[in-house]
């Protein structure tokens, strides 16, 4: 399992099924991806299996849709429903502006799904992570985050238990990528004119080797020009930077 995330001026698309490729040795079930283009479309595709699978769906529904330079990827190894392509990450909201992907496990998901449900949320897969996408959207849509995709997501990461990883997408801002993480690793690569995400270094590391190790309950904004980083609460907060000096 594996996570991605970058904004720059390459396709986006292209980075992240490379860092997909990269971290297969961790092991996976599906892969998906998403691309935010300049004019705020937000595409996804998602497929249990190999990335050959993945990237068979891609090619199929023609890759000229894929076009942008702000994306995420994901590979899934399956905690809650089956390993199937409807459980497949990115998950989105209703409205399919928000793409989350994510891994670990939220342990309180099943009170979060209640809660979403009992307001009127259909749930469209089995998993935990779809819960944040709901809640991602609905801190963005209304309240004291409105508008606010960073807030939004350190709104909802106060309310997740366990163990998670998350990369956020709203097609309302495309040109950042928000990441989160607890007790579940995230690096920040900081390139020239570009900025990644990943779970793990070898995601990027044939394009930049400055590094910054986010620590825990930390959130972290990318965007083309830099990083910034903060405490769940919205407190400015420090990663640990670093520079890969070892040969992958
Ligand atoms: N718990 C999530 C799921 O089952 C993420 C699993 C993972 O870490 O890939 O979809």
């Amino acid at each position: 399992c594996g996570i991605v995330g970058y904004v720059g001026h390459r396709q986006a698309l292209d980075v992240v099924l490379g860092g997909l490729r990269r971290m297969e040795y961790r092991g996976y079930d599906s892969a998906g991806v998403a691309v935010l283009d300049g004019a705020g479309e937000l595409t996804v595709e998602r497929k249990a299996g190999r990335l050959a699978n993945l990237e068979g769906a891609l090619a199929e529904h023609g890759l000229d849709r894929f076009a942008g330079t702000a994306g995420m990827g994901h590979t899934r190894w399956a905690t809650h429903g089956a390993p199937i392509d409807r459980n497949s990450h990115p998950h989105r909201d209703a409205s399919q502006r928000v793409a989350v992907v994510h891994n670990g496990i939220i342990e309180n998901f099943a009170a979060l799904r209640a809660e979403l449900e009992a307001d009127g949320v259909e749930m469209t897969s089995d998993t935990d992570t779809e819960t944040a996408a709901h809640l991602v959207a609905r801190a963005y849509a209304d309240g004291p985050t409105a508008g606010d995709l960073p807030a939004s997501v350190r709104a909802v990461c106060r309310r997740l238990e366990g163990a998670f990883t998350l990369v956020v997408t709203h097609a309302d801002q495309p040109d950042m990528i928000v990441a989160a993480r607890r007790s579940s690793p995230l690096v920040v690569g900081v390139g020239e004119g570009e900025h990644f995400v990943a779970s793990d270094v070898s995601a990027f590391i044939e394009h930049t080797r400055e590094a910054v190790e986010l620590g825990q309950d930390q959130v972290v904004v990318i965007t083309r020009e830099g990083y910034d980083i903060s405490d769940f609460a919205g407190e400015p907060a420090q990663g640990k930077p670093f520079t890969v000096n070892w040969d992958l």
